[in-house]
């Protein structure tokens, strides 16, 4: 990484990470890196060409020809030295995090955990890949299952999630046997170079993990790579399903998790100062900008003035700052185009007829006057046809919606095209299991708002929030970056019995 005098601010410039060690960018092009709470350029990162990719994948093909071959319990000892240097630069990987992207320096810490916990669940490996053996299928015959890594794996990842996210590709597709190129979010790419020069450091051979800074045409001739065997994204529906469609043509392996616009449903009978504060945290935490945030609160019956009432106050005394600062609720956005387009929602909801009971627009923070703020934002009486219900804001805003009961929230929520996460504030058994049952959603919380599943489990929405079929991290992600093999044996007998043209069964 060098340094240079940008303007006024000493600005930093970022380097690939290719075959074990740091590679300027040759390309010439670059994009900017933003501190959002000062809103100043604090980072140039490189955008990949076709042919920096091509030494990219090289690297990472020719590691694997060692690599698969070395047993998962190797694999897995370096997951646990993997693991130590990562809680012991937990400080440093969450500041990094909170530089680039703006959110909450205790919210990135929070993240980094959440990586470490995959890097736990990998360490895991040689049981995750012991298969099935059945012993004589037939006469003689024994049936077992082998799961064989790829190949050279790539992933594209979000700006909201600078290492929770290329944890779920990275660290299953190398405990896997897979060699593997991270294009990371070009808003938020500094973390990803220190998890690559960690991985080093922990004593994985050059060439398994490998990271390329880009945009679209990074990520194309990613596609485009004969050598590229599998493709893990995450972030926007519309990129997802674009990265599904060319690399499913092009016959790889495709995991594309999409937007989201997740409901959370107080019913009359929920408890409403937990509701209340599930609400606050899930729709303004991180400044809204996240997956698995609630952007829609479902009032169901009589609960919803009450909700109101005692939501307003949250959200007008919401503590707003830059994320290295103590004692706060939110940072700023990730950008002023995104600030702008959040504002635009925000007219659109008005103009469309919503309540805007709280307007969070125009919110200064002193100290940071050219920061990307907004304030959080709540609206009553929104209705399914409008913009502010329909798409996916990404922002501090909620949008209260009105239902007679459990049925017409149900509806509500599965007539939505996104389908994420959804949760339901209720102290009816009987209600949760029906809402559980009948939700369409891949993600369910009973009484807990954005429920994140944990490292053992698998992430993953419905609907136009997915395309593909396998979920992230858990065992989804060890099917995912492998290939099933299906195998019979029998050891001939001492006497030939000539050919046999029968289907082998077990009478
Ligand atoms: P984005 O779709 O703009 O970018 C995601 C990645 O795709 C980046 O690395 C970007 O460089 C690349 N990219 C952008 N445009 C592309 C194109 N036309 N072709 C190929 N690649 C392209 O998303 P973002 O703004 O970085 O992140 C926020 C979005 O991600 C939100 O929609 C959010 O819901 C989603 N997200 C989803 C999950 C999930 O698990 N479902 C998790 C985190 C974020």
């Amino acid at each position: 990484m060098n340094e240079a005098n940008h303007g006024a601010a000493r600005v930093r410039e970022l380097s690939h990470f290719i075959d074990g060690q740091h590679a300027a960018g040759t390309s010439g092009r670059f994009n900017d890196v933003f501190d959002p709470a000062q809103g100043q350029v604090t980072a140039r990162v490189p955008v990949a060409n076709t042919s920096e990719v091509g030494v990219a994948v090289a690297a990472a093909k020719t590691a694997f020809a060692t690599w698969s071959e070395t047993p998962p319990l190797k694999r897995a000892r370096l997951m646990f030295k993997f693991k130590e240097l990562l809680e012991a630069h937990s400080d440093e990987l969450a500041e990094l995090i909170t530089r680039d992207h703006g959110k909450l320096f205790s919210d990135a810490k929070g993240e980094v955990v959440r990586g470490i916990e995959i890097v736990e669940f990998a360490c895991g490996i040689p049981n995750l890949l012991k298969t099935d053996f059945t012993d004589q299928t037939s006469g003689g015959m024994d049936s077992w299952n082998l799961r064989q890594p790829l190949g050279v794996a790539a992933g594209v990842t979000p700006f909201n999630f600078p290492m929770v996210v290329p944890c779920w590709m990275f660290v299953m597709a190398a405990a896997t046997g897979n060699t593997f190129i991270l294009k990371p979010s070009e808003r938020t790419p500094s973390a990803s170079i220190r998890l690559a020069e960690l991985f080093i450091e922990a004593g994985f051979p050059k060439g398994v993990f490998n990271v390329v800074h880009g945009d679209k045409s990074t990520v194309d001739a990613l596609i485009d790579h004969p050598d590229v065997a599998a493709i893990s994204v995450v972030g926007s529906t519309p990129v997802a399903e674009y990265i599904y469609r060319e690399s499913a043509k092009r016959g790889k392996r495709v995991q594309a998790l999409g937007s989201a616009k997740n409901h959370l449903v107080v019913m009359p009978d929920a408890n409403l100062n937990q509701a209340v504060d599930a609400l606050i945290n899930s729709a303004y935490g991180s400044a809204g900008e996240r997956c698995m945030a609630t952007s829609v609160a479902v009032a169901v019956g009589r609960i919803a003035d009450d909700l109101i009432e005692r939501l307003m106050p949250r959200v007008r005394s919401l503590r707003i700052g830059g994320g290295m600062e103590p004692d706060l609720d939110m940072g700023p956005l990730i950008s002023a185009a995104h600030r702008a387009k959040v504002t635009g929602y925000i007219e659109a909801g008005v103009a469309a007829g919503a309540r805007l009971v709280v307007d969070g627009r125009g919110h200064a923070v002193r100290g940071h006057e050219e920061g990307f703020f907004l304030g959080g934002s709540l609206f009553d009486d929104v209705k399914p046809d409008m913009s502010i219900y329909r798409e996916e804001i990404f922002g501090p805003v909620l949008s209260v919606v009105r239902v007679p009961d459990l049925a017409s929230a149900i509806a509500l929520v599965n007539a939505h095209e996104l389908g994420n996460c959804v949760s339901l504030f209720t102290a009816d058994g009987g209600t949760a299991r029906t809402f559980t049952r009948q939700i369409q959603a891949g993600m369910v919380g009973i009484n807990v708002p954005s429920p994140v599943p944990a490292a053992w489990h698998s992430f993953g929405g419905w609907k136009r929030s997915l395309f593909g079929d396998h979920h992230a991290h858990g065992e989804e992600a060890v099917r995912f970056y492998t290939h099933y093999k299906s195998v019979m044996q029998r050891w001939p007998d001492s006497e030939d019995k000539g050919a046999e043209f029968a289907m082998p069964h077990a009478s």
